[in-house]
Formats: C-alpha cells, structure tokens, sequence
C-alpha cells in the first residue's frame, strides 16, 4: 500500500535520545503530514471497526492518536494518565520500567461491560500496554483490542502484551 509505506517513511529515526544506544522512534513528522495522518489513522481502526464503544489512550503520545481514532470511530475517548494527573482517578496500576516505577490511572468513565480499543503509539517492552489492559479490566471494560503505530519487535513486547495490531513494525 503506498499510502502506508509513504506514512511510514515520515517516521524519524533518532539515534541516542532519550540517552545514549537507544534508537528513538519520533513520529511528529508523520502526525504533521494530513495525508499521512489520515492514512494511520484509518489503518489503526480498521481491524476494530464497530467493536469498541470508548478508545483509551496512553499519555503522552497515545493521546495523540487516541483523539482522532475516537472521532474517526465514532466512539468516545478515555485518557490513561501518569499518576497525579486526573483530579478524580478511580483506579491505578503499578509498572516496573527498565529503572524503577511507574503508575498509571484513569477516571471511572469507563465501567462495567464497556468495550475498548488501547492505543499507544509505540510498542516497545511492552510494560506500558500490559498496565494499561489491566487498568481497563480493573475498571470493569473489555479490551477489545491494541492498536500501536509501530511495534519495535526486538525488544519483544509482543510476548507480554499478546494479540497487537501494529500498523508498522521495525
Ligand atoms: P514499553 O512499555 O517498553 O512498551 O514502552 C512503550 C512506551 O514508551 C510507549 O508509551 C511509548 O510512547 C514509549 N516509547 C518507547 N520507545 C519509544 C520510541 O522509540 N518512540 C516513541 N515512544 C517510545
């Protein structure tokens, strides 16, 4: 598809940022590009058209996709947020990173019997998603899928995280 393989040369390689030996994955320049916007956003729903009632994004940058996936949908939009960030968080979950913890949490705006689609923009260990699935399940919804622009494969966050939809992987 080359609308897809055009979205996808739009993604920037950063070498050594945020610290030395990681290869950063920046996709401003392709959030930047209509066309290409419109076509990831299409090719992130597409697997999971009519099947979810809210889209829960992951902060930061899931956020960003997270907005136009809801409107594209037709569905509505849930933010997972880092700790301390929601006035009124109704649940949270804990998360190992490769250097201490992290806390995720969101608002009771999902509940019992809610079908949602996760959304985060990079699959990388897969620590963040997995939170994010339980943190869903805790509030009551049902994943009814993950959805990531790319997924680093080697670093094999899909053996955590299970079934993910990438639209791009590297
Ligand atoms: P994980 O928990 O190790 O899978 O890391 C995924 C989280 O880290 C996601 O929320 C991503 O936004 C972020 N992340 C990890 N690597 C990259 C990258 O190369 N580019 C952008 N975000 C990344």
């Amino acid at each position: 598809n080359e609308a897809l393989s055009r979205a996808e040369s739009l993604i920037r390689t950063i070498p050594d940022y945020p610290e030395a030996g990681v290869l950063f994955r920046d996709i401003t320049p392709l959030l930047a590009d209509a066309a290409a916007l419109r076509t990831v956003i299409h090719a992130l729903v597409e697997p999971f058209a009519g099947e979810f009632h809210v889209v829960a994004g992951v902060e930061a940058r899931g956020f960003l996709l997270a907005g136009a996936v809801a409107m594209d949908a037709g569905a509505g939009l849930v933010p997972i947020r880092k700790a301390g960030k929601l006035p009124r968080p109704a649940a949270s979950v804990d998360y190992a990173l490769e250097y201490g913890t992290a806390t995720i949490e969101a608002h009771d705006d999902i509940r019992d019997g809610m079908r949602v689609l996760l959304v985060d923009d990079v699959l990388a260990t897969g620590g963040t998603l997995v939170a994010a699935h339980a943190l869903v399940e805790r509030l009551g919804g049902t994943v009814v899928g993950t959805a990531v622009l790319m997924e680093l494969e080697a670093l094999g966050g899909r053996t955590l995280v299970g079934d993910v939809h990438a639209v791009f992987t590297a």
